[in-house]
């Protein structure tokens, strides 16, 4: 398993008080998630509700960026 994984998965943990609920379905559990892009040899990071197809942040470079960016989304009135 590549390494990116299972800091995704330390992340999750390590940040699971942190991450609001989904505010579509009220789920409490929050993934992080790491990816790689083509042409590029950055991690990337996300947040997503753990219901694959709800609600999903864009991919930062910085954990704490898709953290907030996250927050604020689930903060947002819908
Ligand atoms: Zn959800």
């Amino acid at each position: 398993m590549a390494k990116r994984f299972e800091k995704a998965r330390e992340y999750t943990e390590k940040y699971k008080d942190v991450l609001l609920p989904c505010k579509y379905c009220k789920s409490t559990d929050i993934v992080i998630t790491s990816q790689k892009m083509f042409g590029d040899n950055k991690n990337y990071w996300s947040v997503c509700c753990s219901n694959i197809g709800c609600d999903c942040t864009g991919n930062f470079t910085s954990v704490k960026k898709a953290i907030e960016s996250w927050n604020e989304r689930q903060a947002e009135k819908r």
